[in-house]
């Protein structure tokens, strides 16, 4: 077989898996299968550049970044749907509707997705574009996202039409919502509120590659086009579901009000059973010819109808009011609820967020509260029932010392949240921040875990992450649950831990709003702890992205003699505090500024090196030809469309040699 059929045989194969394993739901191979052959892809278009395929499933992995999303105007707009809260509303509806239309009317009823509304355009059965809602007019094209979704088809199968659009809504499911939130409860970061702005936060991200790590799905639920040759909304979504397309199966079609009724009845009771959130059903005329006789008001189809179903909620019993440090020495206050069934879940505990909104509901020990579970995944205390409250009831005194260590509570202006500001002597705090400098994202030390951690502190052999580095096998050995290997695990563990690069290593350092991107930021503009640590805020604020709350928290840090101390102690051990002198030397601001497409087969570099090169020297890779792009470096075999797309804009195309030259 030619390199060309080669190449293709595996993009259907792995798209057929693809489909088998996301929309089917029924793998036939092993994920470790699927990477091999997805590696064996990525390495044959990798050395054929010729043969790249903006929608091949190596595409999904995602890496390009956006900067600004290009607003679209839609083919077809993007109405709103009218909602209706009760049996009467539905019925009142079906009463206009006969008065318009001829005929029998069926009804095709869907759930309502609670997630962010899509629009995406196929053109010849390849995904030309993803565009949101917007306005409903235009939106903004957010293609290179929404290719990362699994569950959106890049190249579609069956007897597709030439030209049109699918919508439908990408939601993030409960499981791997809560798996994310998870992460960020580990990292100390606040978790997101609920699925659906999670997943419509997705979509607008810069770095595809991070949209591509979120489980987020692609669920269909209408087709808009010219000549279609398709006659009801139900056998649109069939058809949908035949080109490759996630349609649920939930969907119905029936034959009168009172069954649509039956339909609303059932999911309003069933919801929590689904893996994803519903806020609801939608109830559409079937055929496509009545929903032309019933057209659109100025905002929505009269042929559609959206049920909403009620926020649940219940009454429970406020047993006690707790309160929670973090690793910052944030104060979270916890309500701890006398257990109840909400949802689909056992409550037991609810967010109070903070003082202010102790205050606000004036919320008790002892009341009976009124619970809500609304989009939100967390529950949430919504009101008191005062006709419940106990004669001899207090109102709530919000804590002024920490419950861990007695030091009197600070809020600094204009936040919300109270502190702890015993920063060394506080045990949360100082476990917390050891926990955090080990763990998978930042030190990634191996043989140490977080309980560890916590009883190193607590026999008195650690009291911050510099005071690892003196850990002996012998100091370790007589804790519990530790035997002479595992001890040395973790010495040995530890000690590789000073191969971290720089980056990581400050973003383990734990400074407060310093994540894991703003580390990358701030590595690569100061290179080392020391020109960092003597920044001044306004330096600080001129690099990109780094905003003042950021750039006070740095300066705060690094004020610290304490903390100046445990940067000192790490260096002497040798931990990485700069970026390594290898990578230093190679990096120039030569190209700063520039925006350069790299496309061919090259011949004293490959195209990976190459890349780099521009990254190094202060430019951008970008993978597509604009007016923006400052050259295009061609190699040999370069695709003819991106010389003609060059040429027709007067970006100047450049040799590997002369690209070379630029940075000598
Ligand atoms: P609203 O935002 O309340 O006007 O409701 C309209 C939105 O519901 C649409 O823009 C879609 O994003 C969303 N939606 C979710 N599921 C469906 C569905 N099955 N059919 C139509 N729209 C849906
Ligand atoms: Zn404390």
């Amino acid at each position: 077989m030619d390199i060309k059929s080669k190449i293709e045989s595996l993009r259907n194969e792995l798209r057929l898996h693809n489909y088998n394993y996301y929309i089917l739901d029924n793998p036939t191979i092993t994920d470790y299968e699927f990477d091999i052959k997805l590696k064996e892809l990525q390495a044959l278009e990798e050395a054929h550049p010729e043969f790249f395929d903006a929608n091949s499933p190596t595409q999904r992995v995602g890496g390009a970044v956006t900067k600004n999303f290009n607003t679209v105007v839609h083919d077809f707009r993007m109405y709103s749907l009218d909602n209706s809260y009760s049996k009467e509303d539905l019925l009142d509806w079906e009463k206009r509707i006969k008065k318009m239309v001829d005929g029998d009317v069926q009804y095709t009823c869907e759930l309502k997705y609670d997630g962010a509304s899509m629009n995406l355009t196929y053109e010849n059965g390849k995904l030309l574009r993803a565009v949101t809602r917007g306005d409903g007019v235009q939106g903004d094209e957010v293609t290179t996202n929404v290719k990362t979704i699994n569950t959106v088809p890049l190249q579609l199968k069956g007897d597709y039409p030439e030209r049109f659009d699918i919508r439908g809504e990408i939601i993030l499911p409960i499981e791997g919502f809560l798996k994310m939130n998870e992460e960020r409860i580990a990292n100390e970061e606040e978790p997101y509120r609920n699925p659906r702005n999670t997943a419509s936060g997705s979509l607008k991200l810069q770095d595809s590659a991070e949209v591509a790590k979120r489980p987020l799905e692609c669920l269909l639920y209408s087709i808009k086009g010219n000549n279609l040759n398709i006659s009801t909304q139900f056998e649109g979504l069939q058809k949908a579901r035949e080109w490759g397309f996630k349609v649920p199966k939930e969907a119905k079609l029936v034959n009168s009000i009172d069954e649509v009724l039956e339909y609303v009845e059932y999911w309003d009771k069933h919801r929590h059973d689904l893996p994803y959130e519903i806020d609801g059903v939608v109830v559409k005329v079937n055929s496509l010819y009545q929903q032309d006789e019933l057209g659109y008001t100025a905002k929505a189809p009269r042929w559609a109808m959206a049920y909403k179903f009620k926020a649940e909620q219940v009454s429970t019993r406020l047993n006690e009011i707790t309160y929670q440090v973090g690793r910052t020495g944030a104060i979270t206050p916890v309500a701890n609820l006398e257990p109840v069934q909400l949802a689909g879940t056992i409550v037991k505990r609810a967010s109070l967020h903070n003082a202010d909104q102790i205050e606000k509901l004036d919320i008790r020990e002892g009341d009976e509260v009124f619970v809500e579970k609304g989009g939100e995944i967390i529950p949430k205390i919504i009101a008191v029932d005062l006709t419940k409250r106990p004669e001899n009831s207090q109102p709530t005194e919000y804590i002024t010392s920490c419950p861990e260590c007695e030091t009197e509570l600070i809020r600094p202006e204009g936040e919300a949240k109270h502190y702890c500001p015993n920063y060394s002597g506080c045990p949360p705090q100082v476990v917390g921040r050891i926990q955090h400098y080990i763990s998978r994202k930042a030190m990634d030390i191996e043989g140490l875990g977080g309980e560890t951690v916590a009883l190193l502190v607590k026999e008195g052999l650690i009291s911050n992450y510099a005071d690892l580095y003196e850990l002996t096998v012998e100091q370790v050995i007589p804790l519990e649950r530790m035997a002479e290997k595992s001890a040395e695990n973790l010495v040995n563990g530890i000690e590789a831990s000073k191969q971290i690069p720089f980056e990581r290593v400050l973003f383990a350092l734990g400074i407060r709003y310093v994540g894991e991107t703003v580390a990358k930021k701030l590595a690569k503009h100061y290179k080392s702890i020391d020109a960092l640590m003597h920044a001044p805020i306004l330096d600080l604020v001129s690099v990109d992205e780094i905003g003042e709350r950021i750039a006070e928290s740095v300066v705060e840090f690094f004020s610290s003699e304490e903390n100046k101390i445990i940067i000192e102690r790490l260096k002497s051990f040798g931990v990485q505090l700069e970026i390594s002198a290898d990578k230093l030397a190679n990096q120039t601001d030569k190209l700063k500024g520039l925006s350069i497409v790299v496309s061919g087969v090259f011949e004293t570099v490959s195209r990976n090196e190459l890349k780099k090169l521009i990254e190094d020297n202060g430019g951008k890779v970008s993978s597509s030809i604009s007016s923006k792009t400052s050259y295009l470096v061609a190699g040999d075999k370069m695709g003819p469309s991106k010389r003609t797309k060059a040429e027709s804009l007067n970006i100047p195309i450049i040799s590997e040699q002369e690209f070379l030259t630029l940075l000598k």
